[in-house]
């Protein structure tokens, strides 16, 4: 059976990929023979699909999985697995720095201030393909899940306002059920990231109301306002729900 893709994380504890070298180093030790601070990846000959040519390949051996070295690049610098086979700008496979990588079909150069070339999907392909890739819905399915909660978190009712890496309001995040794969519906970051971190378990979403419902408890004892027990304490969860009233 085919292991699941490793995700960002843990690719990222184990592997640091250097963008300007296309070097890649062990950060952590992976076995008695392979140390961390050592070189990760052997080259192994492929015939090329369709010219039949031999070409060189990186691969990198890890928790049973044997990673293609240039979408392990792709993945350590976009934070997603790529959408597309990767592909070498200059047709060297064995060159991994990330400028000579770019995304099949997608070849709008991106040329930055130091006259380096880089290939990216446009925003909204990266969107279009990450939607069917890992949700199966399209753009417009986004855009009607999204119209009808009004722009909204489900859980928080706000629209986002987290930022992205480079800076960009992030865009509402298809949340799913993680044992079927079902989408729900469109959710902020933070509450995305917290059912996510609390692996859905409504035990400890609930346990963690109580800890903070008796920590609060025990804040307004100690506050020189008279408390007449718990009904007292602030359930309005306005801007300063602790200020005194
Ligand atoms: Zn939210």
């Amino acid at each position: 059976m085919k292991l699941p893709e490793l995700t960002y994380e843990e690719v990222n504890e184990a592997i640091a990929y250097n963008p300007d070298t296309g070097d890649f180093i062990w950060k952590k030790d992976v076995s008695n023979n392979v140390k961390a601070g050592s070189v990760a990846g052997s080259l192994k000959n492929c015939r090329h699909r369709s010219t039949g040519q031999i070409k060189s390949y990186l691969y990198i051996r890890y928790e049973g999985r044997e990673m293609v070295a240039s979408r392990v690049a792709w993945l350590l610098s976009n934070g997603e697995w790529p959408a597309q086979s990767v592909q070498f700008v200059d047709g060297n496979t064995t060159n991994l720095k990330i400028s000579n990588l770019k995304l099949s079909k997608f070849k709008s150069a991106v040329v930055s201030v130091d006259g380096r070339r880089s290939y990216k999907m446009s925003k909204d392909a990266q969107r279009h393909y990450g939607l069917k890739r890992y949700y199966g819905i399209s753009v417009a399915d986004y855009a009607e899940m999204y119209r009808s909660q009004d722009g909204k978190c489900s859980i928080c009712h706000q629209p986002e306002l987290g930022k992205d890496r480079h800076g960009n309001i992030r865009v509402l995040a298809v949340d799913h059920c993680h044992k079927t794969g079902k989408i729900r519906e469109l959710l902020c970051y933070a509450c995305n990231s917290m059912l996510g971190q609390a692996r859905d378990n409504k035990q400890t979403l609930l346990a963690a109301i109580a800890y903070l419902d008796k920590h609060e408890a025990s804040d307004n004892l100690g506050n020189p306002s008279p408390q007449t027990g718990l009904a007292d304490v602030c359930t309005d969860y306005g801007d300063n729900p602790c200020a005194e009233r």
